[in-house]
């Protein structure tokens, strides 16, 4: 039986966390266990998409941010990223720009754009 990981019990569980560790060490993505700060998510180097980027993130820390459309303060939480780049498998370098009401908004507008352009 598969247990779904709630995402506030990902940034507390010390073995996920050790074990995301180990493999950053091992890719040489870093070279201390102590590069990667302790309120954050270490990535997992085998999970993240960052193409032939020479950038290597090494966790996810909370991001604040203004949403583009509204321009209202957001943050983008560490388990947000996470979910976003390793199970939906976002490109790393595509990032958060609007707050959740406005990405409706959009995602909604982009449905309408596409019907009328007799692409569904
Ligand atoms: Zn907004």
């Amino acid at each position: 039986m598969t247990r779904r990981r709630s995402k506030q019990f990902i940034k507390n569980d010390i073995a996920f966390r050790l074990s995301r560790i180990a493999k950053l060490l091992e890719a040489g993505w870093i070279k201390s266990a102590n590069e990667v700060p302790d309120n954050s998510i270490p990535v997992d180097p085998e999970q993240i998409n960052i193409s032939n980027s020479y950038h290597r993130p090494i966790c996810y820390v909370d991001q604040s941010f203004n949403c583009q459309d509204c321009g209202s303060d957001e943050l983008w939480k560490a388990e947000d990223q996470y979910w976003y780049y390793e199970t939906i498998g976002a490109y790393y370098f595509s990032e958060a720009i609007r707050c959740r009401i406005c990405r409706k908004i959009e995602v909604a507008r982009k449905n309408e754009a596409r019907k009328i352009a007799g692409h569904d």
